[in-house]
C-alpha cells in the first residue's frame, strides 16, 4: 500500500466542494402538522439531548412525497423534518418526541430525514442544508457539538449509531447513502466524521 494514491484522511472531498462553491444552506421553512402525537422526552417538553440524521433509503421519491406519506403512515413512524438539496422542511414540533429510532432513542432525539439526490450539486447541496439544520437544532436547544457516531456518546447522531449504541432498530442510514453518493461523485466516499466537521463550520459560523 503506497502512501501516494490515498487521500488524506482528514480531507473530505464534499465538504472541500461546498467550501469552494460557496454552497449556502436554505432557509428552515416551518409547516407544522397538527396530526403528529406530542409526547415529552424523557427529560421533558423542549428537552431534546442531540439530533439523529436520517435517509429515506427510497431512491425514487421527492420532499413533497415523502411528507405526505409520513403524514399518512405516522402511527408507524415519523420524524420532525425532512431536508432536500432545496428544502428544510419542519414538520412536527421540535420540543416533543417523534417516532424514527425507536426506544431508547425516540424519547432524546431530534430526528430528520434526506432525501436521496441524484447530482452532484444537488447532494452537496442537501448535505450542507442537513449539516447547518444540526447546526442550528444544537443552538436552538443549548446542547454542546458533540459527534456521537463512533463512540455512542454525544449529541450528533446517524440512525445507524443510534442502531448500534443504544438498539431501537437496525437500520444503518445514512451511512451507506453517504458512501455511495461520495464515491460516485466524489471519489471519496463521505462519512458521518467528515459530516460531523461540516456541522461544527456551521455552527461556528452561526
Ligand atoms: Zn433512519
Amino acid at each position: 500500500m503506497l502512501g501516494i494514491l490515498v487521500p488524506q484522511v482528514n480531507a473530505s472531498a464534499v465538504n472541500h466542494y461546498i467550501a469552494k462553491h460557496h454552497i449556502k444552506h436554505v432557509t428552515i421553512t416551518t409547516k407544522i402538522w397538527g396530526g403528529f402525537p406530542h409526547y415529552k422526552y424523557r427529560h421533558g417538553k423542549g428537552k431534546p439531548e442531540g439530533v439523529v440524521v436520517h435517509e429515506t433509503g427510497n431512491p425514487h421519491s421527492d420532499i413533497f412525497g415523502e411528507i405526505a406519506y409520513m403524514k399518512k403512515n405516522y402511527r408507524n413512524a415519523f420524524v420532525h423534518s425532512f431536508v432536500d438539496d432545496d428544502h428544510i422542511i419542519n414538520i412536527a414540533n421540535t420540543n416533543y418526541l417523534a417516532w424514527g429510532v425507536g426506544y431508547p432513542g425516540n424519547a432524546r432525539f431530534v430526528q430528520f430525514e434526506q432525501v436521496e439526490m441524484h447530482t452532484k450539486k444537488n447532494f452537496a447541496q442537501e448535505v450542507e442544508n442537513a449539516a447547518y439544520y444540526v447546526a442550528y437544532l444544537l443552538k436552538e436547544y443549548k446542547l454542546k457539538p458533540n459527534d456521537a457516531c463512533y463512540d455512542g456518546k454525544g449529541t450528533v447522531w446517524s440512525h445507524a449509531a443510534a442502531a448500534k449504541y443504544l438498539g431501537g432498530s437496525d437500520h444503518t442510514d445514512p451511512v451507506g447513502y453517504y458512501k455511495n453518493r461520495g464515491k460516485k461523485y466524489f471519489h471519496q466516499a463521505y462519512t458521518m466524521k467528515q459530516f460531523y466537521h461540516l456541522v461544527l463550520t456551521n455552527y461556528e459560523n452561526l
